[in-house]
């Protein structure tokens, strides 16, 4: 029986379940390796902290979406591949497979910054950055909290945190002008919210070194804090790359337009981790989602000795911010807006996403 690995329960995996469940292949070894058994859904990671959703809104449990698909469910992390052997390891257990998909996301660049690493909490993993807001909710006293990283996930995290903390003061740290990806008026929009929740904005200050308590700018000035959280950049973990599958230059996985390893023909990658040569874009969960349907029918038919499909990522997409409380801020084709009903319309869109994998 073919073995077929699954490994990292993001987005794109989520798509291979519901085909599974659809229609299952019993004739085929298939296993999900998650580090993860709660999937959190990172477009509503801000509505969390700004208290809009519960830590169960948030997150999609795999278990019962591998058990109506068939699938073994295994609750691990990868840390090694031998891709001659086509073996994956965690610390406990080596999987074999003779075909392996990877979607294990991606994480903020702690590294690119010297002190970072240790002083900093990124935002992904996801649980780990909830487990330190818990630890923050403990402590109601006036303190310093910055956010490193004016793209989307920074400036939606400092005007959440914002909207939790009321006693703390929060600064955003953008090293290049905010929101640069974005249509000048979407940034307009983010520094009139910021402002209005009190959030101190440093645009065009990079960030050189960070020690325990404070860190320094470009500039020459610093800044203390209590808390730092990092939402800049984004990098690969490193066991792919070691392996030996061709990466890019940042780590990500590389892929040819079906989703598939340009260097090893048994390896597929979607979301975060895969890299399409010729198409750069941002690491976005709506590529993610994309990539599902393209992976399913894909591994399936690699398995099978079928014609694989090809993807093109869609040249726009619409971006949706958390603004304050029950407001967004939205861009779609060069066109930025801002209101409730944007918010209602992000918060149907992601309710409608969950309500697919809850079970
Ligand atoms: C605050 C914030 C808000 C965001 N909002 C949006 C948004 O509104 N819209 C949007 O399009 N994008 C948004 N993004 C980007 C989005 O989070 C990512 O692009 C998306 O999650 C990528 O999906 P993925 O499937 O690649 O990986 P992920 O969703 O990160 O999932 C990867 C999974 O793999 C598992 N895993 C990781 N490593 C291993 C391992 N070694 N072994 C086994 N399992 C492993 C983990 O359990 C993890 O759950 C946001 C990001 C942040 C930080």
């Amino acid at each position: 029986m073919k073995k077929l690995l699954l490994t990292g329960g993001g987005h794109s995996h989520l798509f291979v379940l519901e085909a599974l469940i659809r229609q299952p292949r019993p004739d085929l070894d298939i296993t999900l390796l998650t580090r993860d058994v709660l999937a959190p859904y990172s477009g509503m990671l801000p509505g969390l902290v700004a208290g809009a959703y519960s830590r169960e809104e948030m997150h999609i449990d795999l278990a019962p979406l591998c058990l109506a698909a068939g699938v073994r469910l295994v609750h691990d992390t990868a840390t090694e591949l031998d891709l001659a052997k086509r073996r994956l390891y965690t610390d406990q257990l080596a999987l074999d497979f003779d075909l392996l998909s990877l979607d294990i996301g991606s994480s903020p660049k702690l590294s690119a910054v010297p002190g970072a690493a240790d002083a900093a909490c990124g935002v992904k993993p996801i649980d780990g950055f909830i487990r330190r807001l818990q630890q923050l909710d403990a402590r109601p006293e006036p303190e310093q909290i910055v956010v490193a990283g004016g793209g989307a996930a920074g400036v939606e995290l400092a005007l959440a945190l914002a909207l939790r903390y009321p006693a703390k003061h929060i600064s955003l740290i953008s090293r290049s002008s905010l929101l640069k990806r974005h249509p000048a008026r979407a940034a307009h929009l983010a520094r009139q919210a910021l402002q209005a929740a009190g959030v101190s904005l440093r645009e065009g200050e990079a960030i050189t070194v960070v020690s325990t308590d404070r860190l320094q700018l470009a500039s020459g000035s610093e800044l203390a804090f209590d808390s730092l959280f990092w939402a800049s950049g984004s990098t690969a973990q490193a066991w792919p790359q070691a392996a030996g599958l061709a990466c890019d230059a940042a780590g990500f996985v590389e892929v040819d337009a079906t989703l598939r390893s340009t260097s090893h023909p048994c390896v597929f990658a979607g979301g975060d981790i895969a890299s399409q040569i010729g198409h750069i874009h941002d690491k976005a969960g709506v590529y993610a989602v994309r990539h599902g349907a393209i992976l399913m029918h894909n591994l399936l038919a690699a398995v099978d000795g079928q014609p694989l499909l090809h993807y093109t990522p869609q040249s726009s997409y619409l971006s949706l911010l958390v603004s304050g409380p029950q407001r967004a801020i939205g861009v779609y084709k060069g066109f930025s807006f801002a209101g409730t009903w944007v918010w209602k319309l992000k918060d149907h869109i992601d309710r409608g996403f969950m309500r697919r994998f809850q079970r």
